[in-house]
């Protein structure tokens, strides 16, 4: 089975869901026992509603943790600088950029990025919150998928998203580290594209409650192979500050979704731009072409 998922973040389902409707259109040549399994929009109030979290301001690829895990937690330096990623008002210049600077030459950017978007589960309000439960959409996607993978004996998972990596390309990140598929070379050279090995890619980080991290785990006695696409819109910082003011304006503000606010993180995680669009696609597609070649290869 090849099982292509969007949506996760619901502000990037847009290139993701267009994709699909691409694949729809011109789907890969299929064996008579393979499928092509397409969850359109794992997070559809997201994308109604122009934000990367959910309904209950729960980050989805945060919410994956197994039965036993402690829903709480959150990383030392995500405290030390809660009030500035998160300010209790709504959105208003406030010097942001320059006080995430000074704490980036304090703290080092790379340690502070992985801090930022690790995954929070202290503050119900703040962003890459985890959650305090699995919330519905991964509870019914883990449901159906173990009780309908019980024939399926390879499963090949692309979960797309928006905003890391150069602008108008792909990054294809795999989660070796935690189990998941083979080792990242292994699995470039079976798609003849580069993966990357999360988080040795430059821009990624180690997440907690990953989508990838839990398939291991619900589905252990099948052959797994899981990448995560995604296509570069703009700046890490640009996108970061497109997510806080957005965040300020859905809890401090209106919440409307007409905002500036709401426009810019649209623009931020799915650019205007025809090409962007035209590219973010092409590229979509083609991994779901190389994913199926790749998991129908003897
Ligand atoms: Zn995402």
């Amino acid at each position: 089975m090849l099982l292509h998922i969007s949506g996760v973040h619901g502000v990037e389902a847009y290139a993701g869901s267009a994709t699909q409707l691409a694949l729809l259109a011109a789907p890969p040549p299929l064996n008579a026992g393979t499928a092509l399994v397409l969850v359109h929009v794992l997070n559809p109030w997201g994308m109604a509603w122009l934000r990367r979290c959910n309904e209950a301001n729960v980050d989805l690829n945060r919410n994956f943790l197994d039965d036993n895990a402690t829903w709480s937690g959150c990383p030392p330096l995500y405290r030390c600088i809660e009030t500035l990623l998160n300010p209790p008002s709504p959105p208003a210049r406030d010097g942001f950029v320059l006080r995430l600077g000074l704490r980036g030459l304090r703290h080092g950017v790379a340690a502070l990025r992985q801090a930022i978007a690790h995954g929070q589960y202290r503050y119900p309000q703040g962003l890459f919150y985890g959650g305090d439960q699995l919330q519905p959409g991964p509870r019914l996607l883990m449901a159906w998928l173990r009780d309908h993978l019980a024939a399926t004996n390879t499963l090949f998972v692309i979960d797309m998203h928006t905003g890391l990596g150069p602008q108008g390309a792909s990054t294809l990140i795999t989660e070796a580290h935690v189990g998941c598929g083979p080792a990242s070379a292994s699995l470039s050279q079976r798609l003849g594209l580069p993966v990357l090995g999360d988080p040795a890619a430059p821009e990624a980080y180690a997440v907690r409650g990953s989508l990838g991290a839990a398939l291991p785990r619900l589905l252990p006695n099948l052959g797994l192979d899981f990448v995560l696409q995604e296509i570069g819109t703009a700046t890490p910082l640009r996108v970061l500050h497109a997510l806080r003011e957005e965040n300020r304006w859905h809890h401090h503000g209106g919440g409307g979704i007409d905002h500036p606010s709401k426009q810019a993180l649209l623009a931020a995680l799915c650019p205007a731009d025809a090409e962007w669009r035209r590219a973010a696609v092409r590229q979509g597609c083609e991994l779901a072409h190389r994913a199926a070649a790749a998991l129908q290869s003897p």
